[in-house]
């Protein structure tokens, strides 16, 4: 607490707005001022309080701009680079230029525009990221790519849930968690399936806390059992806070990639034991006998051996999810981040469906969202593979789109946030713009992206800070001011994890002339397609919040908000109650899903490494020592059984080398199944395939995860 406010000093005051009136821009729980919609008592974390340093800081000072060359900027770290302070004016860099140079809105957006124009949509591309955008900013910038033609417009939904939606569409007809957080702490068992929120949504350990008070058993899937799961202290629970609390019951070490083998496994002996819910698959679902008669053909043993768990493992899950009355299998990038995601997503789902446990109390399927915006970004169409309101982007679609506009709307798929890398490397960009992230961090292979980002004749990047994406050097490189969710004019909403669509008032601070973001997009279209202006002359964006409750039906509701923790949950509690699913037929689906064993055998002589993250908040890496595990950043966790195979020890420095880079760092030594690795994420990307080949096909998500040799150095 004493570095929080030593970080805010300079803005105690509105820092103090900031948590008691606004909706936190951390991750996608959600919280209004400092209460939410599930527990009575103080919802806040440090994860909150970190960010507040972003929202009070100071602007960059002038000189700075002036005294320091673009490559020293580019060589600060993350850390370094945010604490300079808030981004307050345009600024621009071309080719030769050792600095960047003050410039004028005007200059910048004429620039934006005449480059869309000039290379043609096809040929820009957009990417928002989703720390902390609103709603209305992704609806704008969606509306306003669609106006000007460009199909390219995606968010950072793509990288985390984007499985989640396909496997979930696929499946029960809703890409979203079909139940509430107050259903967690209501369920008898809770599954926690490659997810971490002790460390990525601290609070959602106080709902287990309160589920475990009430008697829920809690399982964890993972190959290692995250220190924070087995043992957390709630910090509003005297006794939690003094003594720990124990959460995890059950830790299932599945392999990496392992995931759908396991759910087979399981449903393999659920149907062996006759504890599968028949009344529910007959009366709720399609696809059951053919996936009864796929996993007659799927020996347990090649299951358990591509899982690399114990039949007694899995019995032991088995008895857990029988015995449970109502269970919440919830997930998140242990399960996304894979190549075949879309798959882990669905084995999850038909483990869901078997015995019933969506659309009741304490039951449901939850991808747990990281991002305060990402559920937005998808629902709000800023997304390369989906329109406003979630819509496959197709020709019928478009159409339906074009009339409620007043344009025409490109109807096919544009560039996803990877492909649009692709794009850029093959000189197939003519303008790359962006809000916020920082691809250099978040997409696989960071030296093939800066190459890729290099070619590119013009990027725009807007943001609150500076990132190091914005001192590649390139043809013309343009930054711009933005502001924060709270400074937004007429404040804005967010969607959280359980569809909940909140809003944060505007609280308002003038910093240099950052602008909000929607009317930047607003003029941007305006001027690349003046005819269209009128579509985006929202005098307020409360005339924008009542335009998306036309457009997407089940935002109805969003133009009602108006004061800190109004809000309205979309879908109601939960969704498919009484086993009634938004598909064509009303009926959930089941998945036959095949497992290639021998594509899980253990490579010889190699690793298979997974990317983790620790004390950080997507890429913004808050602390060099994790204080749940006590890694610094370069740790390399490894099985001790393995690293006494190979005659090393924990702390020794190894070098680990995949096909596409190295990394050099220490051992730390944990309990893993054997020959798997972890990693830290984002430094982790250097060992990470950015090729297609190694995306998950449908939702186009990098593979995170690589095989890799280790030798001592
Ligand atoms: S748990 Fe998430 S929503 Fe809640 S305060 Fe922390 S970052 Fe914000």
């Amino acid at each position: 607490m004493v570095e929080v406010v030593r970080e805010n000093r300079g803005n105690l005051r509105y820092a103090w707005e900031v948590l008691t009136k606004g909706v936190c821009d951390g991750c996608a729980l959600g919280v209004a001022g400092l209460h939410d919609w599930t527990i009575d008592g103080v919802h806040l974390c440090t994860t909150r309080l970190r960010f507040l340093a972003i929202n009070t800081a100071p602007p960059i000072p002038d000189t700075l701009w002036r005294t320091t060359t673009a490559a020293g900027l580019g060589h600060r770290s993350g850390k370094e680079l945010r604490e300079l302070g808030r981004l307050a004016h345009p600024m621009r860099r071309r080719e030769g230029d050792a600095q960047f140079h003050r410039i004028s809105w005007d200059e910048a957006l004429d620039a934006l525009s005449d480059g869309i124009q000039r290379g043609g949509p096809d040929r820009a591309a957009l990417f928002l990221t989703s720390r902390g955008i609103t709603n209305e900013v992704y609806y704008s910038a969606g509306k306003a790519a669609r106006a000007m033609g460009m199909a390219s417009v995606d968010s950072a939904a793509r990288v985390c849930h984007a499985p989640s939606t396909v496997g979930l569409k696929q499946t029960i007809g809703v890409a979203a968690c079909t139940c509430s957080l107050q259903d967690v702490i209501e369920s008898d068992l809770i599954v926690l399936w490659g997810a971490n929120p002790a460390n990525n949504q601290p609070v959602f350990m106080k709902y287990l806390y309160l589920a475990k008070q009430r008697g829920a058993r809690v399982v964890v899937v993972n190959p290692y059992l995250e220190p924070g799961l087995d043992e957390y202290w709630v910090p509003s629970n005297a006794e939690s806070a003094i003594f720990g609390t124990r959460f995890c019951d059950l830790h299932i070490p599945v392999r990496p990639g392992g995931d759908v083998a396991f759910a087979n496994a399981a449903l393999k002996l659920l149907i062996e034991r006759g504890t599968i819910d028949t009344e529910f698959i007959a009366a709720h679902t399609d696809g059951w006998d053919e996936l009864v008669t796929s996993l007659a053909n799927q020996s347990l043993d090649d299951l358990l051996v591509a899982a690399g768990l114990t039949r007694y493992q899995v019995s032991c899950f088995v008895d857990e999810y029988q015995s449970a009355g109502a269970a919440i299998l919830l997930w998140s990038m242990g399960i996304t981040q894979h190549r075949d995601s879309v798959d882990g997503v669905r084995a999850i789902v038909n483990l869901g469906l078997a015995r019933g446990n969506v659309g009741r109390n304490g039951a449901g399927l939850m991808p747990l969202r990281g991002h305060s915006g990402v559920q937005g970004g998808a629902e709000m169409g800023a997304y390369a593979t989906a329109f406003p309101g979630g819509l496959d982007v197709n020709e019928t679609n478009a159409e339906k789109l074009a009339e409620q506009w007043g344009f025409p709307v490109p109807s096919s798929p544009g560039y996803t946030a990877p492909e649009m890398v692709d794009a850029a490397e093959s000189g197939a960009l003519d303008v790359l713009w962006m809000s916020g992230g920082n691809f250099l961090d978040v997409l696989p292979d960071p030296k093939r992206v800066t190459a890729a980002l290099a070619r590119v004749p013009l990027r725009v990047h807007m943001d609150v800070v500076l990132t190091s994406q914005m001192f590649v050097p390139g043809p013309d490189v343009i930054v711009l001011p933005v502001r924060t969710r709270y400074e937004q004019e007429g404040g804005g909403t967010e969607t959280t994890t359980e569809r909940r669509i909140v809003f944060s008032p505007e609280i308002p601070r003038e910093v240099g002339e950052a602008r909000s973001e929607w009317r930047v997009y607003a003029d941007v279209a305006s001027r690349v397609r003046p005819h269209l202006a009128s579509a985006f002359a929202w005098p307020t964006n409360q005339a924008l919040r009542a335009e998306i409750a036309r457009v997407v039906p089940f935002y109805a509701g969003i133009e009602t908000l108006e004061r800190t923790g109004d809000a309205v949950q979309w879908g109601g509690r939960r969704l498919a109650t009484g086993g009634v699913f938004p598909t064509e037929n009303g009926r959930a689906r089941f998945t036959p899903l095949d497992v290639d064993a021998r594509s899980h055998a253990i490579h010889d002589g190699r690793f298979t490494v997974a990317t983790r993250r620790g004390k950080q908040f997507n890429s913004m890496v808050w602390k060099e020592v994790d204080p749940l595990t006590g890694a610094g950043r370069d740790a390399i966790y490894i099985d001790a059984a393995d690293a006494a195979a190979l005659g090393l020890s924990d702390g020794d420095p190894v070098r680990l080398t995949s096909n596409v880079g190295s990394m050099d760092g220490h051992l730390k030594l944990a309990r893993l199944p054997t020959r798997t690795l972890q990693v830290h994420w984002p430094e982790g990307n250097v060992l990470i395939s950015g090729a297609t080949a190694d995306r998950e096909p449908q939702s186009r998500v990098p593979d995170y995860n690589a095989l890799v040799t280790l030798i001592a150095r």
